[in-house]
């Protein structure tokens, strides 16, 4: 760690802690360098962090729920059964949250986090109730006495309230569906799954398992993670519905949809596949859901058996878009291809398959198996689950348009902003990290030159991280190892550098000749790319510093693989 990124740490714990008050500008600590992590060994990071001003300005939660403190540091989550109540017409939520850690030091306060619209019932050790304070959306829990390093506690967060429905899909809400029957649903990614339930919410630390016990009125049903264990009619007008997680998982994905459910099962090999929508869409939904079994063979084939066997794959009707709810993926796609029936990428290739079965489901492997660890970090879920799509292409209908799908993303990126955010601020990564990731990705692959090696690299890379939490860096580093290429300056030019290289080409005054160099923020960036002409690509090996090349082709004739490589081109 530098002194400089030491200081500005020790300034945000301070600031975060109450020791500086919080009027200091929080602005003030944008636009520097991300904080340096232990696993970063990269050597050649920017050493100015361009300005990413498009940023939202933190809140005070935001820093809070962003900066992984020493009150989260010196716990590890082991487990947690969230056991609760759902009242449809009260849109209330009663119950508790065991929560299992392991004390990683010597301490005698964790944070937790539970939304301010919640109360806090009672937190219990065993018998004995704790101490709590809340500051915003975080909860800091006091024990009487020191936790031992290398010892496992389990406490009791009792909680209860209306739950506050807010951000793009609601957090969580109390609907009906259509048909004019309670339809209940989470999606939290964006708010925080604190939102509606106590836990430690922050994207580091995942507990190894989880149980999932709802109770919901007699008739309805509750689907959420993991397999089904069981249902319990609790005589008293509810029916408990229990999930068990035998996997490691983000918050956010912790899910709830509650609901008139028809439901119906089918297999891959030994994988059950459970599909539950609304009575109504049973049988318009069975060619669509067909398309579940393809999807899962086609990413198995890049990079490995589906993550959560033992939980099972569901398709689960919501009334929004989809969600990558692990295992249990909700899906309001209006059971047509495309995107709600659009045409998605606008080339002709998205009106072949189900957008949200295919995207959502590849977050199964990219974001719930291989979790980033910090939001600034989000594009390891999404750039790579876009990219997922144009292997689904590619699997189905081959490279050509595998190609020409991942050309339609072109036109949606920005690059105005860095696809890397500012760590530790819970700060939300501009869009670009979805299709500019994917494109980046596509790069990569043709500057590595060779499929066999590339598909080696790329289950590799997702086996080596598969329930893990990491970060940019360790993504790069495994890049750089595995390939053999010090692939560093690609990677931080797509990802820490608002712009993407541009390949200069100055055509002089002696015909027959074209200097060449790349224009990009990245000191010693050098990247290969394609010239010539369409079918007869040439590969140069272009730097910062201007090189010749003799070429028969006119300024208007000689072309940039724009296909491979996804790159800006200045021709003068
Ligand atoms: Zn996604």
């Amino acid at each position: 760690m530098r002194y400089d990124t030491r200081m500005r740490v020790a300034f945000r714990l301070a600031l975060v802690f109450g020791l500086i008050p919080i009027f200091v500008c929080p602005m003030a600590l944008l636009g520097q360098q991300a904080s340096k992590s232990p696993k970063d060994d990269e050597k050649s990071k920017p050493k100015v962090r361009p300005n990413d001003a498009g940023a939202a300005t933190p809140t005070r939660f935001d820093l809070l729920r962003g900066v992984y403190g020493p009150f989260r540091a010196n716990n590890d989550l082991l487990y947690y059964h969230l056991d609760i109540r759902v009242d449809p017409e009260a849109k209330t939520i009663r119950g508790k949250n065991t929560i299992r850690f392991r004390m990683l030091r010597e301490g005698n306060r964790i944070q937790l986090d539970l939304d301010e619209a919640l109360n806090i019932d009672k937190i219990l050790l065993g018998d004995e109730a704790l101490k709590f304070e809340r500051d915003t959306g975080t909860v800091f829990v006091d024990f009487p006495k020191m936790l031992k390093a290398g010892q496992v506690y389990s406490i009791e967060f009792y909680y209860s309230g209306q739950p506050k429905e807010t951000g793009r899909f609601g957090g969580i809400t109390f609907k009906k569906d259509p048909a004019g029957r309670t339809w209940i649903n989470t999606a939290c990614e964006e708010t925080g799954a604190s939102i509606w339930w106590p836990n430690k919410d922050q994207w580091r630390d995942e507990v190894e398992s989880m149980d999932i016990s709802v109770a919901v009125p007699n008739g309805l049903t509750d689907v959420s993670n993991g397999h089904f264990v069981r249902k319990a009619d609790l005589g008293d007008g509810y029916t408990r519905w229990d999930w068990h997680v035998s996997y490691p998982i983000n918050n956010y994905d912790v899910s709830l949809n509650i609901g008139d459910y028809a439901h119906y099962s089918e297999k891959l090999g030994d994988l059950p596949l459970d599909f539950y929508v609304l009575p109504e869409d049973l049988e318009r939904s069975k060619p669509q859901f067909a398309q579940a079994k393809g999807m899962i063979e086609a990413y198995q084939h890049y990079f490995g058996p589906y993550p959560f066997a033992k939980d099972g794959y569901k398709l689960v009707q919501a009334p929004y878009s989809g969600m990558e709810h692990q295992s249990a993926v909700t899906y309001g796609n209006l059971f047509k291809n495309g995107y709600l029936g659009r045409d998605w990428t606008g080339v002709g290739i998205s009106p072949r398959f189900d957008f949200i079965i295919i995207h959502e489901s590849g977050h199964e492997w990219f974001g719930n198996a291989v979790s980033a660890a910090d939001h600034a970090d989000m594009w390891i879920h999404e750039g790579w689950t876009t990219y997922l799509e144009s292997l689904y292409v590619e699997y189905r209908w081959g490279k050509d348009d595998a190609l020409k799908y991942l050309s339609g993303y072109r036109p949606k990126v920005h690059n105005l902003r860095p696809i890397v955010a500012e760590r530790e601020v819970n700060a939300d990564p501009t869009e670009d990290q979805y299709f500019k990731g994917a494109l980046m990705l596509n790069t990569l692959r043709s500057v590595v030159n060779d499929d066999a090696k590339w598909w080696t690299l790329l289950r590799g890379f997702y086996q080596e991280f598969k329930y893990k939490n990491i970060l940019t860096e360790d993504v790069i580093a495994y890049f750089n190892l595995h390939s053999g290429m010090n692939l560093t300056p690609i990677f931080n030019q797509y990802l820490r550098r608002a712009a993407v290289p541009r390949l200069e080409l100055l055509f002089g005054e002696t015909p027959g000749t074209v200097m060449y160099k790349w224009d990009a923020h990245e000191q010693s960036f050098t990247m290969p790319v394609r010239v010539g002409a369409q079918g007869k690509w040439q590969t140069i090996q272009p730097t910062t510093k201007w090189q010749t090349m003799k070429t028969p082709l006119s300024k208007d004739e000689l072309q940039v693989d724009l296909d491979h490589f996804y790159v800006d081109v200045n021709k003068q």
